[in-house]
């Protein structure tokens, strides 16, 4: 308590929110917004695992409770039903902005991006917090370049069905890059690719969570167009890992966080097939058997696809690897079935319903 304390004075001490960083570590006042979400409530656990206060503001538009109820009861959690598209007075150290209809069931009719980074950006202006943008890959559009390099500057659609999330990410990362060079606003963002893991939303129509829930409840696995689109798939730990370090380090990015491993849509219907349909045979996780064709017993049905669905995706990781340390260390395979697991006792309760 009193080392917290004392950061707060130093805080105000020293303007300009440089506080050296032994003392940065200790009893930091952090808000994560969408902190009750799938990406949001594995970073809060991080940090208050590490000794911070985390305010968490969120308004379950897909977050939930449950996510980060472990937490109620404990002093240094807070939690704020809050809409960032209005305005927030808090005193925080670092903001975490996370919140954002982050799936196309629910992104379309949202100004969060805009209007919330504006307010949180606001907010960081006023308490000389250090504020991180989680932007999106989705910010390169349908990519003319492969993989993507930080210095690309996307092909997006500006008017099409997906607009209003890859725009409104990218006038985003110009909003938090005008508060960096206008008002001296710490500022930092990644550009997250395709994320996976327990605690995503059940049924917010991603083709991972789809899978996994379409596999257990024994229903067909549905792959859009002809499922040889690519996307690669980084591991939720992996990524609040990266997170961590954008904040704590020195560089503002933009940076990509994201899994260089590329599986096209039917590669990754049969990964799920052998995890979920047949959980006793021992997967040999290696590129030739995701490579392999579709066995013949996994249930594919095919469906059309989306307007401007982009047909690669990969991310180029030297930036991150170079100036942040980071790369990700959690393989497909061992990921997969820790979503599994996850989404079996969400899905069927403690029961073994699901087994088979
Ligand atoms: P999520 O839907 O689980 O989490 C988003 C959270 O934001 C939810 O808890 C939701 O209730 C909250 N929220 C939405 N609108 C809000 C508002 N107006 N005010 C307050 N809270 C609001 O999604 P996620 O996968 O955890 O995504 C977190 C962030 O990472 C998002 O900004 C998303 O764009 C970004 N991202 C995620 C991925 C991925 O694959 N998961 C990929 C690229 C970028
Ligand atoms: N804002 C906020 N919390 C704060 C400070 C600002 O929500 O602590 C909001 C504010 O309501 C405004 C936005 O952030 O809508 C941008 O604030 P800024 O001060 O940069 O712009 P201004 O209010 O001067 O237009
Ligand atoms: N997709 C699919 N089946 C599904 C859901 C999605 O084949 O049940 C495809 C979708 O068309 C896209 C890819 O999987 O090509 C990734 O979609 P997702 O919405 O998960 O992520 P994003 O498009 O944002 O990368």
């Amino acid at each position: 308590r009193l080392s917290e304390k004392f950061v707060y004075e130093q805080r105000s001490v020293n303007s300009g929110g440089k506080i050296p960083l032994g003392l940065r570590r200790k009893g930091l006042r952090i808000v994560v917004t969408g902190g009750a979400g799938f990406v949001g409530s594995h970073l809060v656990d991080r940090l208050m695992e590490r000794g911070d206060s985390v305010i968490v503001v969120d308004n379950f538009f897909t977050g939930r409770k449950e996510n980060v109820m472990h937490h109620f009861g404990n002093p240094r959690f807070e939690m704020i039903r809050h809409d960032v598209v209005e305005p927030l007075l808090l005193e925080v150290d670092q903001i975490y902005h996370l919140a954002c209809p982050a799936s196309p069931v629910h992104y379309k009719f949202n100004p969060t991006n805009v209007v919330g980074t504006l307010n949180m950006l606001g907010l960081a202006k006023r308490v000389g917090a250090r504020f991180l943008l989680t932007s999106t890959s989705e910010v390169y559009g349908d990519p003319l370049q492969h993989p993507q390099v930080e210095t690309y500057w996307g092909n997006v659609n500006p008017i099409g069905v997906r607009s209003c999330y890859d725009e409104g990410k990218r006038t985003a990362e110009t909003l938090a890059m005008d508060y960096h060079r206008g008002a001296g606003v710490e500022v930092r963002i990644a550009r997250i690719f395709n994320t996976y893991g327990p605690r995503m939303c059940i049924d917010d129509g991603r083709v991972v969570s789809n899978f996994v829930a379409q596999a257990l409840r024994k229903e067909p696995l549905t792959v859009y167009g002809d499922g040889k689109q690519t996307r690669s798939f980084q591991y939720v730990s992996d990524l609040v890992e990266g997170l961590m370090r954008l904040m704590e380090g020195e560089h503002v990015g933009p940076f990509n966080l994201g899994n260089p491993g590329e599986f096209t849509m039917l590669e990754l219907a049969q990964v799920w097939h052998h995890l979920v349909g047949k959980p006793r045979v021992r997967f040999e996780p290696t590129a030739s058997v995701v490579q392999e064709t579709i066995d013949p017993n996994a249930k594919i049905e095919f469906r059309a696809n989306t307007e401007d669905d982009p047909h690669k995706r990969k991310p180029d990781i030297t930036k991150a690897k170079e100036q942040l340390g980071w790369e990700p260390k959690v393989a497909l395979r061992k990921g997969l079935p820790l979503m599994v697991t996850d989404f079996r006792q969400r899905i069927f309760g403690d029961h073994k319903e699901g087994s088979s």
